[in-house]
């Protein structure tokens, strides 16, 4: 059997198979470019429409994904990750047989983002996620019924993953949200002006939602027993459960543009992708969308994605024909950014002895007093381990106030034969 060739060509590459990525390639494909859309996770959907056994995958979603999977001249990759950005209009792929380089004329980034997790005492033990973590497991096949579960946090995930768990049979004894009741309800009192919107929140209300609420620790031995929540101005909560999950946000995945040189900017408190109004980014014929460029949805993603796919393959008109509806995506996003802003003291909820790096088990006493990330980086080992600071680098920019670096390649460990595909690479060129 002729092995697969080291690399391969295409005219726009698509990073990221989320509603951004998918929207962009169903736009830019009645151009007849050849387009190949990368994504590591198993199926195509991204965040919110992931896919797996514990999963009835959206109608859009379904929609959306087939229409794509329609069109001749676009090939979707899944279970492949982009590892590194080894030359100029080149990309390292590695999936789960091989490592190849990938050469391409146009780039659209839509890497979405991840959680911000942020470290609390108790938060390494077993049973403790992510809420959009908790939702993951749950869709991956993850059994919860008839568990207690405590989710915590900001935001409207944390309703939609209490709905992914009570549909999965598990009972969510408490939904503790920190942004105090005015906000949560000056921001419903505004959800009118997004009717579906205003439709999902009443379809998700629970009993359980408490504002003005946060974790302080975990308890347990070997997994989670009871957590601890500050409620209200003095009172503090002691509430049994099987489960914890805690979403403090999300966090844009900018890593792969930096590297290819993009510029960055602040935005609500982490760094995005910057972007032009026609979602170009500073490099040339490099374009981003979605959560990537700052946190804003799937409605925006999809918008943007729309927006980065005409403009990538030259249709500046039907780009700019979605400007006006994505203005309207803007002004929710600015909303919910408002209304659910972390408070400083759920920035700092760390004893002495919580890790902060679990990766390279660092505790916040080794980071006090730390110059910065590379300070920290150079003395501790903070941000060296598996996860190259994906986790514990948002967590002291909200902590210390550091700001990351650019990244390094490779972007996530890699095996050695995929670097060998450079060398073979070379070879054959
Ligand atoms: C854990 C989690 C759960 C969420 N759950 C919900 C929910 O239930 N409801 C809701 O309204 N919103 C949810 N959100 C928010 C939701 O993700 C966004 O609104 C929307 O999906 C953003 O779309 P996107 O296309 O920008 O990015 P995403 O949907 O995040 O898609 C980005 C894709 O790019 C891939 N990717 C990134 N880097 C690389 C790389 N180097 N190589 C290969 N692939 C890469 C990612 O794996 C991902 O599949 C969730 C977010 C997170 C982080």
């Amino acid at each position: 059997m002729t092995p697969p060739p080291a690399s391969e060509s295409c005219d726009l590459v698509i990073v990221g198979a989320g509603p951004a990525g998918l929207a962009a390639a169903q736009a830019a494909a009645a151009s007849g470019a050849s387009i190949v859309v990368i994504d590591d996770n198993i199926a195509p959907g991204g965040q919110i429409w992931r896919d797996g056994p514990g999963v009835a995958l959206a109608p859009a979603a379904r929609r959306l994904r087939d229409a794509v999977a329609a069109c001749a001249n676009v090939r979707v990759c899944s279970g492949t990750r982009v590892v590194a950005a080894p030359g100029p209009r080149q990309l390292l792929l590695e999936d789960a047989q091989r490592g190849w380089l990938l050469r391409w004329d146009t780039l659209i980034l839509c890497t979405g983002a991840r959680e911000l997790l942020l470290p609390f005492p108790g938060w390494t033990l077993p049973g403790v996620t992510g809420a959009g973590g908790l939702q993951a497991l749950i869709k991956g096949g993850m059994p919860v019924a008839g568990e207690r579960i405590v989710i915590a946090g900001s935001g409207p995930l944390l309703l939609a993953a209490a709905a992914t768990a009570t549909q999965a049979g598990a009972t969510v004894v408490r939904i503790a949200e920190q942004a105090a009741w005015r906000n949560v309800a000056r921001f419903a009192a505004q959800l009118g002006r997004w009717p579906a919107k205003a439709a999902q929140a009443l379809a998700l209300g629970h009993a359980a939602y408490r504002a003005g609420s946060h974790v302080l620790s975990a308890q347990g031995d070997g997994g989670v027993r009871t957590v601890w929540l500050h409620r209200g101005q003095r009172r503090v909560e002691d509430i049994a459960c099987d489960r914890l999950a805690c979403g403090f946000g999300l966090v844009p995945n900018t890593e792969l543009g930096w590297l290819l040189g993009c510029e960055v900017a602040a935005r609500d408190g982490s760094l995005a992708l910057a972007i032009d109004a026609g979602q170009a980014t500073s490099v040339a014929n490099v374009y981003a969308a979605g959560e990537c460029t700052g946190i804003g949805g799937s409605e925006r993603a999809l918008l943007q994605g729309a927006m980065a796919g005409h403009a990538a393959v030259g249709q500046a008109a039907q780009a700019a024909a979605l400007r006006r509806p994505l203005a309207r995506w803007d002004r929710f996003a600015a909303l919910v950014q408002r209304h659910f802003a972390l408070a400083p003291g759920v920035r700092q909820l760390t004893a002495p002895d919580t890790l902060v790096c679990r990766c390279e088990d660092v505790p916040c006493s080794a980071l006090v007093g730390r110059a910065g990330w590379v300070d920290a980086k150079l003395h501790t080992r903070c941000g060296m381990g598996a996860c190259q600071g994906r986790i514990c680098g948002a967590a002291t920019q909200q902590l210390f106030g550091w700001t990351p670096t650019t990244p390094r390649p490779p972007l996530s460990p890699v095996r050695i034969e995929t670097l060998a595909a450079l060398a073979a690479d070379a070879a054959e060129n």
